[in-house]
C-alpha cells in the first residue's frame, strides 16, 4: 500500500486515557486468537503471490474457515504481472442474515516479494489482517445474523515491482469489477479493508479516501467503546490500499490502516515487520470496533 501524506494538527486525547487502559486489558483477550493465527501464518515464511508458501497459507486458511458455519468461495485466477504470470486466489467466507444486505470484511494475505530480504515474513504486513479476518470469522460462526457479512481475503494487492500503474491490488480489482456487475453490488452496504492493525503502538488513519459515513461511523464507534487514543479523528492521509478498487465502482469503503509502523513507519516493508511489534491488545481493539460496527450497520434503514 502507498500513501501521500496530510497530516493534520494531532488533538489531546488525555480525557479518554482511564477509560483506554481498562477496555485495552478486555482487547487482549479477544485479540489473542486472532495474534495466534498471525503466530502461525509467519512460520510459513515470506508469502508471496504465486508462491510455495502462499499456497499452504491458503490451505491453511481454508482449512480454518471450513470448520466453520459459512459457505466458502475460492476464486482462482492468473494475474499479468510485471515479473510475468502469477497463480492468486481470493477466498470469501460468507456468513448469512435474515436480509439480503451485505457487510463485507476485507483485508489481504498476500505479503510483500523480497528476495533479497530472506527473513522477512511481513507480521504485521500482512499477518495481522489475515489473523484478525481468521478470528472474526470464527467470532460470526454460528451467531444469529441480521444481514450477512462475507469475509474476504485478497490475494495480490503488493506490487510485484513497484506501486504504479496497475501492479498492485490484484485480488481487490478483480472483485470490484465481478460484484459491481453482480446482484451484489445491491447488496452490499459496506466494506471496511483492515490492514496493518497490529502494531502495539497502534494509531489508525483517519484515512481520505475512505467514504465519509462509513469513516465516521467507524470512528464513532471506536470512540464509544474508549478507544479513542487508536482511533484519532483527523488524523489524515491518503492511502491506496484495496478499498479503493471498490470505492471506484460506488461501494461504501473504509481503510483501517496504522501507517505509523515503528518510528516514520520505518518497519514497514523490512525484516523488522516481526510478531513481536505486535500485540493482541492492538488485533483485540480493532476486532472489536469492526464487530460492533457491523452491528450498527445492521440497526441502518
Ligand atoms: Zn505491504
Amino acid at each position: 500500500m502507498h500513501r501521500s501524506l496530510t497530516q493534520f494538527a494531532v488533538l489531546g486525547t488525555l480525557l479518554g486515557v482511564a477509560c483506554v487502559q481498562s477496555a485495552d486489558s478486555a482487547a487482549a483477550d479477544r485479540g489473542s486468537r486472532a495474534m495466534e493465527y498471525v503466530r502461525q501464518v509467519v512460520e510459513f515464511g515470506p508469502r508471496p503471490s504465486g508462491s510455495e508458501a502462499n499456497k499452504r497459507q491458503q490451505q491453511f486458511i481454508l482449512e480454518k474457515l471450513r470448520a466453520l458455519d459459512c459457505e466458502v468461495i475460492e476464486d482462482d485466477f492468473v494475474a499479468s504481472t510485471p515479473i510475468g504470470e502469477l497463480e492468486m486466489k481470493n477466498i470469501i467466507a460468507k456468513f448469512s442474515g435474515k436480509t439480503d444486505r451485505v457487510s463485507v470484511v476485507s483485508g489481504h494475505y498476500d505479503t510483500l516479494a523480497r528476495p533479497e530480504m530472506p527473513n522477512f515474513v511481513g507480521a504485521n504486513d500482512a499477518g495481522s489482517s489475515t489473523g484478525l479476518l481468521l478470528a472474526l470469522a470464527e467470532d460470526l460462526s454460528g451467531e444469529e445474523l441480521r444481514d450477512s457479512v462475507w469475509i474476504v481475503f485478497f490475494d495480490g494487492e503488493e506490487s510485484t515491482v513497484a506501486w504504479q500503474g496497475d501492479d498492485h491490488t490484484y485480488g481487490s480489482r478483480r472483485l470490484a469489477e465481478q460484484w459491481a456487475a453482480g446482484p451484489e453490488k445491491q447488496r452490499i452496504r459496506a466494506l471496511i479493508n483492515v490492514d496493518m492493525i497490529g502494531d502495539a503502538d497502534l494509531r489508525l488513519v483517519y484515512e481520505g479516501n475512505s467514504t465519509p459515513w462509513l469513516r465516521d461511523l467507524v470512528w464513532d464507534v471506536a470512540t464509544e467503546l474508549g478507544y479513542s487514543a487508536h482511533f484519532p479523528f483527523g488524523e489524515g492521509g491518503y492511502i491506496e490500499d484495496d478499498h479503493v478498487p471498490f470505492l471506484e465502482r460506488g461501494f461504501s469503503a473504509v481503510d483501517l490502516i496504522d501507517f505509523q509502523y515503528g518510528m516514520m513507519n520505518r518497519h514497514w516493508h523490512t525484516e523488522q515487520d516481526t510478531l513481536d511489534k505486535l500485540s493482541p491488545q492492538s488485533l483485540g481493539v480493532v476486532l472489536h470496533v469492526v464487530r460492533r460496527t457491523l452491528e450498527e450497520l445492521e440497526k441502518r434503514p
